[in-house]
C-alpha cells in the first residue's frame, strides 16, 4: 500500500509540477513530413526528424491556448500519457484542398511542426479540423530521443543579423525576415527593405504597443537570380525559396511550396514567426497561421500587405473581404462557425466578439452611416457575400488600408503577442 501511495505521489507530482526542464532539453525537435491527398482524403507521412541547437520559444506555456488553425499537433509523455506540448497551425495543403484541382488530382505538400526536444519517449498526434469544426486524429507515432537517425546538421548556414533586440527570445516575440530573390550583390537592398518592413509592423496598431517586446532577425539568403516566378507572364527565376505568384492560378497569390528550404533558412535565427521578403515590385503575398507570411518588397501597397498577411500568420485572422476572384470555393460553410477570431456565421457568436458590441447594436448590423465606426456584425466576409459576417464595415483584413485593424482584429493580435511575451 505504501509502495502504491509512493508511486501515486510521484505520478501526481509529475502531473502537477513537471516543468520545461523536467520534460525537455533546451533544443528544438523539428518534425518534417508530407501532407498528401485530394479534396476528400488526406494522409501524413514522415520526411525527417531534425534536432536544432536551441529552443528559443516560450517555455512557460507549452500547451498552446488558442483553438485556431486547420491542424493541431499534440505530444504526450509515453509513460504518463500526459499532454506535454500542443500547437495549431494552417498550411497551403488545407487551402489547396478547396481548389478545383483537388477534385481531380492528388498532391503532396511539405510541412513542419516544431516542439522542444523531449528527454523521454513521446507519442505525437496530428489532427485535422473537420468541416463540422471538430478535431479528427489523422496520424500518430512514437519518437525516441536517442534515435541516431535524428539529424543534427544545418544544411543552409546563412549570415544572420539582429535587426532589433529587446531581450531573451523566450520572453519576446521573435520575427525572422528571410531574403528571397535577392542576389549576393543585393544584400544592402535587403537590409534596407527589412528595416522598412520592420517599421511598417512596429508603427501599426496594435503592434506599436509592444515595440519593446518584439525582436527582429534577418537571414541573408542569396538567390542566383533577382525577383521571383511570374508563371502568367512566362517569367521563371532561380531563387533560393522557389517562390511564385499564381499560386492556385491566382495572379497575386505569392507563396512557396519549398517548406524544407524555408525551415532550413529560418533555423539560422531564433523565431516564433517567419516573414519572407520577396524582391519584386509586383503586388501580392500570402500568410498561413503559425507557418509563414510572404510578400513583395517594392509594391506601392507594401505597408498594407505586410500587416495584412502577418495578421493571418500571427493571429489566425481571416480575410474580411468578399466578392473577389479568389480561387477557393465555399471556403466557409455557412452552417458552421469558422475558427477565425474575426469571422462569424452567427452559429456560435457567443464565442466571438459579442461582448464587444455596444448595447442596442442590431445583429446582423446594417451598413449605415451611424454604425460605420462601431463594432457590429456586418454581412460579407471570408470571400462570401452571404452568410459570413465581419466585425466592422472596414478593416485592414478587408481593404487595402494600412494601420486600420478593427478592434476585434486588434484584440486577437494583442492576445497572440502576449502569448509569446509571457
Ligand atoms: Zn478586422
Amino acid at each position: 500500500m505504501r509502495y502504491f501511495t509512493c508511486i501515486l505521489l510521484i505520478f501526481l507530482s509529475f502531473q502537477c509540477f513537471a516543468g520545461f526542464d523536467d520534460l525537455f532539453l533546451n533544443r528544438t525537435l523539428r518534425i518534417d513530413y508530407y501532407h498528401s491527398g485530394n479534396a476528400k482524403t488526406e494522409s501524413f507521412s514522415l520526411d525527417e526528424l531534425i534536432q536544432e541547437p536551441t529552443w528559443d520559444r516560450n517555455k512557460n506555456q507549452l500547451v498552446y491556448p488558442f483553438d485556431y488553425g486547420k491542424y493541431k499537433f499534440q505530444a504526450f509523455d509515453s509513460l504518463s500519457d500526459e499532454l506535454i506540448y500542443q500547437t495549431s497551425y494552417s498550411t497551403l495543403f488545407g487551402e489547396w484542398q478547396t481548389t478545383p484541382e483537388a477534385t481531380t488530382n492528388n498532391r503532396s505538400f511539405h510541412e513542419t511542426v516544431l516542439m522542444p526536444f523531449p528527454k523521454s519517449t513521446i507519442k505525437v498526434e496530428f489532427y485535422s479540423r473537420t468541416p463540422a469544426n471538430t478535431w479528427e486524429k489523422k496520424w500518430s507515432f512514437y519518437i525516441y530521443p536517442n534515435d541516431i537517425l535524428i539529424s543534427k546538421e544545418n544544411a543552409y548556414q546563412c549570415k544572420t543579423r539582429q535587426l532589433l533586440f529587446n531581450g531573451d527570445p523566450s520572453h519576446n516575440l521573435d520575427i525572422v525576415i528571410i531574403a528571397e530573390g535577392y542576389t549576393k550583390w543585393q544584400m544592402p537592398k535587403f537590409r534596407r527593405d527589412a528595416k522598412r518592413f520592420m517599421n511598417y509592423i512596429l508603427d501599426c496598431e496594435p503592434f506599436n504597443n509592444y515595440k519593446e517586446k518584439i525582436n527582429f532577425w534577418t537571414v541573408e539568403a542569396h538567390s542566383e537570380e533577382s525577383g521571383t516566378d511570374q508563371p502568367g507572364q512566362g517569367i521563371w527565376k532561380k531563387t533560393i525559396l522557389n517562390s511564385h505568384f499564381y499560386t492556385f492560378y491566382s495572379d497575386r497569390y505569392l507563396t512557396t511550396y519549398d517548406n524544407k528550404t524555408l525551415r532550413h533558412l529560418a533555423s539560422n535565427a531564433a523565431y516564433d514567426q517567419i516573414i519572407v521578403l520577396v524582391n519584386t515590385g509586383k503586388y501580392g503575398g500570402g500568410g498561413f497561421y503559425n507557418s509563414f507570411a510572404m510578400f513583395s518588397s517594392d509594391d506601392n501597397l507594401s505597408n498594407f500587405v505586410v500587416v495584412h498577411e502577418f495578421g493571418h500568420a500571427l493571429a489566425g485572422l481571416g480575410d474580411e473581404y468578399y466578392g473577389s476572384d479568389v480561387a477557393m470555393q465555399n471556403f466557409y460553410p455557412v452552417d458552421v462557425e469558422p475558427w477565425e477570431p474575426n469571422l462569424t456565421t452567427l452559429k456560435e457568436f457567443n464565442k466571438k466578439w459579442k461582448d464587444m458590441l455596444k448595447p442596442g447594436t442590431p445583429v446582423p448590423t446594417p451598413v449605415e452611416s451611424r454604425y460605420v465606426n462601431d463594432v457590429g456584425v456586418f454581412e460579407g466576409g471570408g470571400y462570401a457575400t452571404k452568410g459570413v459576417y465581419r466585425p466592422m464595415v472596414d478593416c485592414t483584413m478587408k481593404s487595402t488600408k494600412y494601420n486600420a485593424f478593427c478592434p476585434v482584429c486588434k484584440k486577437a493580435i494583442s492576445q497572440a503577442i502576449e502569448f509569446y511575451t509571457k
